[in-house]
């Protein structure tokens, strides 16, 4: 292949050079390029094949191209796409009702990104801080805590501690309080002396600042304050939700309901770009018609692949899976952790781990671990400088996963 100098290159490099130079730089991807993918496994332009550890940031929870996905996707494609919201589609209530009775709310406001499902959650709170609360017009404050990810938006961006996603985008939403992760005394603090917050947005485990896991009954802390102060609990779980760290909700490792639920990423097993908030009628029905949506959001394609891609998280017991793996993972990596001084320690819940690497996050020994693994056939990336996430599809057979920490472990130990 010739690039543009008029010198050999290979396709890799020709795909990566297409990018640099006709796309925003916005990402700085690994250096390899992916044409196919099924289950656990992707293979780059030169086929060769990986295990993949990110699973696109867990969106691809069931495994590339699911056939069963795959297939209703295919069937609905053929049928009927996008008809807006202007009229009613025959999907969409069949799907509604999917959701809201496995997830047990009464009503749900599917929408695209994991970013508008947030906004969502965000918006659906101010409107009930008017209408239900009282708050005086204009005065509601949202609650989030210092590492928070929830997007790119600059509603998103507002709540974020991460200056690499804040400088130079000001001026940002006012109504704004931020507090430590992980810390009931600041929430209860906060929450008792400001009348005007509605809610507070959480991720049960904070995946983007490197899978941080709160102590247990932070989660049954933070629902017991909301409720003493009558502030919405939402749950962002669009990172931990569907099955991703062994249970269905990474909220119900504590039994506990939040008042809005955000998901997205694995609700289309990693096929199209499909969220969803959920509430009860008390808050979900403060929004009347014409104040919020979406083109495509809950359109028939969406509504056909999420039906699709949830059943396949039952009938497979894809959070069965993930526990079980999990576990296993873990136990390989803490006993690599007594032979290897790199690691600090080994964190994660289910099948969304991470390895913090015994430097400081500038360092740069975290990206060569991935660029080692990746050499041996393992695609993952670091979040945060110092910290690896591992984070394959729930389907992974325990074959395979042994094989992928054999491929860890020998990178780490050469390393060291
Ligand atoms: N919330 C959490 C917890 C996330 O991890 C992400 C993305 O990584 C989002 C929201 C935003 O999702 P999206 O990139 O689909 O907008």
């Amino acid at each position: 292949m010739k690039s543009y100098t008029d010198t050999y290159i290979s396709p890799s490099q020709h795909a990566m050079e297409l990018e640099y130079r006709y796309g925003a730089h916005n990402y700085k991807p690994m250096p390899v390029v992916i044409e196919r993918g099924a289950g656990v496994f992707l293979w780059d332009v030169e086929g060769k094949q990986y295990f993949d550890f990110l699973s696109a940031y867990s969106a691809v929870s069931q495994g590339h191209c699911h056939p069963k996905i795959v297939n209703a996707m295919i069937g609905q494609a053929q049928t009927l796409t996008l008809t807006s919201r202007a009229f009613y589609n025959n999907r969409l209530g069949e799907c509604e009702k999917f959701l809201c009775e496995y997830f047990g709310y009464d009503k749900v406001l599917m929408m695209n990104s994991g970013v508008e499902g947030g906004e969502t959650a965000l918006k659906l709170t101010r409107k009930w801080a008017y209408k239900v609360k009282g708050i005086e017009p204009g005065k509601a404050k949202t609650v989030y805590a210092s590492g928070n990810f929830w997007g790119r938006t600059l509603a998103a961006i507002s709540s974020s501690t991460d200056p690499s996603s804040t400088n130079d985008y000001g001026p940002f939403l006012p109504g704004y309080e931020i507090i430590p992760y992980n810390d009931l005394n600041a929430l209860e603090s906060l929450l008792k002396s400001d009348a005007n917050i509605a809610g507070f947005m959480v991720e049960p485990i904070q995946g983007e600042a490197g899978v941080v896991v709160p102590e247990e009954g932070y989660l049954r802390g933070v629902r017991d304050l909301c409720t003493k102060y009558n502030v919405l609990f939402i749950a962002d779980e669009v990172q931990t939700g569907i099955g991703r760290t062994g249970k269905r909700l990474a909220c119900d490792w504590e039994g506990v309901k939040p008042d809005i639920l955000v998901l997205g990423k694995a609700l289309s097993g990693g096929t199209m770009p499909v969220s969803a908030a959920f509430a009860d009628d008390e808050i979900m029905l403060t929004i009347a018609p014409g104040e919020h949506g979406s083109t495509y959001g809950g359109n028939p394609l969406a509504c056909a692949v999420t039906i699709a891609a949830l059943q396949v998280v039952i009938e497979e017991n894809l959070a069965g899976n993930a526990e079980d793996m999990g576990r296993v993972f873990r136990a390989r990596m803490e006993a690599l952790q007594k032979q290897c001084s790199l690691i600090e320690s080994v964190r994660g819940k289910g099948l969304l781990n991470a390895i913090v690497i015994n430097d400081s996050e500038e360092s740069g020994i975290a990206m060569d671990l991935c660029y080692k693994m990746m050499e041996k056939g393992l695609l993952c990336k670091p979040t945060h400088g110092n910290k690896i996430r591992f984070a394959p599809p729930l389907v992974i057979s325990e074959t395979q996963m042994d094989e992928a920490c054999r491929i860890i472990e020998e990178v780490f130990l050469e390393m060291n």
